[in-house]
């Protein structure tokens, strides 16, 4: 059946990327990202809305009454990085950068949706392509506002372009693979007071040192040492003077898990070692403990599905086993929902150098938008293809 797929249009499909990669826009603001798809769907003859999650776009081609919906995803927000190459379809905005490859999620979202829009399909067809990933709540706002109803979604499938694995490579497995992300900040409220009399002050530096070490002692001595989990303190922000002991310090940070007993306990383990070392010096500690996005799980019959398209399309030897990272995904949130697969596509030059996903030198090799959207059509059609 996949054979009789129109094949992708490789230079459309690098010229679209192209065209995104030089005008980034950040999450919530992809209105020029957001027209062009939107254009492109209704020009090959989708049901477009617009507007889904502020600035989201859903496209769905109707199957028969009864039959099941299928979802792609595509996220389509950059980064407030200042891209560093040379390359001639550099970013064209200042200080904003597609240095993650969604770009390249939007080509091939467009390609996939110009390959089976006349193709007869056993079931429904919806895409999302996705504003704000990168700040981790454009799923949820799509959600909220609808995408997974009328239809009702089945089965949810997405990609990443990948650096971390050599073009040609696809990296696919069961299970969770990438990270719950959470967040918290600490306020620590001491006394301040002259440097030379550290008596006569509730010293908010020396607090905050003992909290960052008591956070890192959660991971080596609370956590199960056989589940994944880290701790981050990311930020450290006291003192105005060389001689002032400051009243407040502040801290703030990431928990990353795959789910499990830690992530369950974590945030009570951070409140308690936060508010149990601020009363030890007398001091107090308030702290804000939020869920960004829960782990992201693939499911294990969908993946399977996947996994086979993926060996059909490069080879057994070129699909990994055991590719995952502690890096979020709010692609999550849609898997949370209903079964999917996110699967990992190889960017990387073949006998290269890449540079990693978030660097200003950021690029990937241009043959993995071919890999990606024969992965999404084929699963598509898979998926569809197969009794409910
Ligand atoms: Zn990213
Ligand atoms: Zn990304």
């Amino acid at each position: 059946m996949t054979s009789t797929l129109p094949p992708v249009d490789r230079a459309a499909l690098v010229a679209t990327r192209r065209d995104i990669h030089q005008h980034p826009e950040l999450g919530f603001e992809e209105t020029r990202t957001a027209g062009l798809a939107a254009e492109r769907l209704r020009g090959l003859g989708f049901d477009v809305t617009t507007g889904v999650g502020k600035t989201g776009v859903v496209a769905l081609k109707n199957g028969r009454k009864g039959s099941r919906c299928v979802l792609l995803r595509a996220d389509m927000d950059a980064l407030p990085v200042e891209e560093a190459t040379d390359v001639p379809y550099r970013s064209r905005q200042h200080g904003k950068m597609h240095a993650c490859g969604h770009d390249g999620h939007v080509a091939i979202g467009l390609e996939v949706a110009r390959r089976l829009a006349a193709f007869p399909l056993g079931g429904s067809l919806k895409f999302a392509f996705q504003p704000a990933e990168e700040v981790s709540n454009g799923a949820q706002a799509m959600i909220t506002d609808g995408v997974l109803d009328s239809p009702t979604v089945d089965a949810a499938f997405g990609i990443h372009l990948w650096n971390d694995l050599p073009v040609g490579t696809i990296g696919i497995m069961a299970g969770p693979v990438m990270a719950s992300v959470d967040q918290f900040e600490i306020e620590i409220h001491g006394r301040g007071g002259h440097a030379a009399a550290p008596h006569q002050t509730i010293d908010s530096v020396l607090i905050a040192a003992n909290i960052v070490t008591g956070l890192h002692s959660l991971v080596s001595r609370r956590r199960n040492p056989l589940e994944e989990g880290l701790i981050s303190v990311t930020q450290v922000h006291a003192g105005r003077a060389f001689n002032v002991i400051p009243a407040r310090a502040d801290l703030c940070g990431t928990v990353r898990t795959f789910g499990g007993t830690f992530w369950d306990d974590v945030p009570r383990l951070v409140e308690d070692t936060a508010h149990g070392i601020a009363a030890a010096f007398g001091a107090h500690a308030v702290v804000r403990y939020r869920r960004l996005s829960a782990s992201l799980i693939n499911d294990e019959r969908l993946t399977a599905l996947m996994r086979d398209v993926a060996v059909d399309l490069v080879g057994a030897a070129h699909v990994q086993h055991g590719v995952r990272t502690m890096g979020g995904e709010d692609m999550s949130f849609f898997l949370e929902k209903v079964p999917g697969c996110f699967a990992f596509v190889g960017s990387a030059p073949q006998n290269g150098h890449a540079s990693p996903h978030h660097s200003p030198t950021f690029d990937i090799d241009e043959e993995s938008l071919v890999i990606g959207a024969e992965l999404l059509s084929r699963t598509a059609v898979q998926y569809l293809s197969e009794p409910a």
